[in-house]
């Protein structure tokens, strides 16, 4: 589950703040089997550089980097404007999708190659960026150094973007982490030394403030302005806790969720927020002068983003979508999820406002298709259509038991194969309701959308008590 910057920077406006949209989904897809030959890589932190070591355990023409994205805002890939080889005779360049490494002499790549990494804070489209501390701290992703083996430049030029319809010759490199001035931090503990593999986090070297929490921990920038991570260090637990209560321990297991944040620092004109999600952590980066003050703005943002992303630990990570056109089991389902708990938590939260939004967006977008909406570049559905199917869920269960959303949801995530299909979901809309015309309703909207989506909307929230009114066709919640 990867977000894409929330906001955004302009030399122009004074803020800007765009609402943007995780990609929640299943994992791409890499091997989980350890390559025994595959490299064995040391990342070792010294001052503001990084020297990156592969040691490799075969010959091989060409090694190829699995994650080669594209910087958001210029499309050019990331790493040959952060890493230089060190190693003569080594020439890295860019082949179709990916970043590869060759010899210069046509030869296999030596065994032995060294990097000397500038690390910098840039969006990726669709990968988890380096994160940059403004005290010299850096937090890379774990998977950050896997490599796949060619047979030439040619076949480089020949992978396709999507790696998850290809077979690689390659998988999950062996990196030991090291910092020349102390212990680096993964999982929000300090370890003299770090060997990663599979996993998928962010490993951080260098100097954090860690709090540890009852609902989650915080890894913070030093230097972050204290009101954001006062109103972190307050909020997010809280929402980690409520969560727990409702719905019990995410499965994937003990450790403690953990927000980890940085600060690019006070740029001028600029107002910005981004982040991600991964296995029992949210990444998010402050910038700009706008943030250096409390705003209103921000800080509903930061919970909201904190909401709907700690709502993946479970809807998304105990349990996940099959396909890509299920999103909106996840999505949508973690969009409820945080407005119950911000209201929960927060008195004064507008949660009317929020959910008028999904209802809306939800009437516009659902002409077509929902489940086909990420195919045209409409993800928004997912989101909207998702909490609305939601909200019909969430009033049928009211109208069984008296409960609420989370009452629906719990016995969703108990999957033993950890997936949430939809047909699942569906099945459990019917048993909660005793009425199978809802499902017909719903399963119209994701496959063939309707000419007046507010009409099977209103269909939906009438059966299931979900209180609203019509306004010239549009459906307003009460
Ligand atoms: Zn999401």
């Amino acid at each position: 589950m990867r977000l894409h910057a929330l906001a955004s920077s302009s030399a122009l406006a004074a803020v800007v703040l765009i609402g943007g949209a995780c990609a929640a989904g299943p994992a791409p897809h890499r091997p989980a089997v350890l390559d025994e030959s595959g490299p064995q890589v040391t990342v070792t932190r010294r001052g503001d550089r990084l020297v990156v070591d592969y040691r490799f355990g075969r010959d091989a023409p060409v090694w190829a980097f699995m994650d080669s994205a594209l910087e958001t805002d210029t499309r050019q890939p990331w790493r040959p404007r952060q890493w230089t080889v060190e190693t003569p005779g080594v020439v890295m360049e860019r082949r179709g999708h990916y970043d590869i490494v060759r010899s210069a002499d046509g030869g296999p790549v030596p065994r032995e190659v060294r990097f000397r990494v500038t690390p910098k804070a840039v969006d990726l489209e669709a990968e988890y960026p380096t994160l940059l501390f403004s005290n010299g701290a850096v937090a890379l992703p774990t998977r950050q150094l896997d490599v796949f083996a060619l047979d030439s430049v040619q076949a480089a030029d020949a992978v396709p973007d999507d790696l998850n319809r290809v077979k690689l010759d390659g998988g999950p490199s062996r990196v030991t982490w090291r910092d020349d001035s102390g212990p680096v931090l993964f999982n929000g503990r300090r370890r003299d030394a770090l060997t990663t593999t599979d996993e998928r986090s962010y490993v951080l070297l260098g100097e954090a403030t860690v709090t540890p929490g009852q609902g989650l921990s915080t890894v913070i920038d030093p230097n972050l302005p204290p009101w954001i991570g006062e109103e972190i260090r307050d909020f997010a637990p809280h929402v980690g806790q409520y969560y727990r209560d409702r719905l019990g321990a995410p499965g994937a297991g003990g450790d403690t969720p953990i927000v980890m944040v940085a600060w690019n620092g006070p740029t001028e004109r600029m107002t910005s927020m981004g982040g991600s999600v991964l296995p029992g952590l949210i990444v998010m980066s402050f910038e700009g002068r706008g943030v250096t003050t409390p705003q209103a703005e921000i800080r509903e943002r930061s919970r909201w983003f904190i909401g709907h992303e700690g709502a993946h630990f479970w809807l998304g990570q105990t349990v996940r979508y099959q396909f890509a056109d299920e999103a909106w089991i996840t999505e949508g389902g973690a969009d409820l999820m945080a407005v119950r708990a911000l209201k929960a938590l927060d008195p004064a939260y507008d949660a009317r406002n929020e959910l008028q939004s999904e209802v809306d967006d939800c009437a516009d977008l659902a002409k077509r298709p929902v489940a086909q909406a990420g195919e045209r570049g409409e993800h928004r559905a997912y989101y909207a259509c998702g909490a609305v199917f939601a909200l019909a869920a969430e009033g049928a269960q009211r109208q069984r038991t008296g409960g609420d959303w989370f009452d629906f949801l719990k016995p969703l995530l108990r999957q033993p194969d950890g997936v949430l299909s939809r047909e699942e979901w569906l099945r459990g809309l019917t048993r909660v309701s005793r009425d199978p015309s809802l499902r017909v309703d719903v399963e119209r909207l994701l496959d063939q959308g309707a000419a007046d989506p507010s009409a099977v909307i209103a269909r939906l929230f009438q059966r299931t008590g979900v209180a609203f009114r019509l306004v010239d066709g549009r459906v307003v919640l009460n």
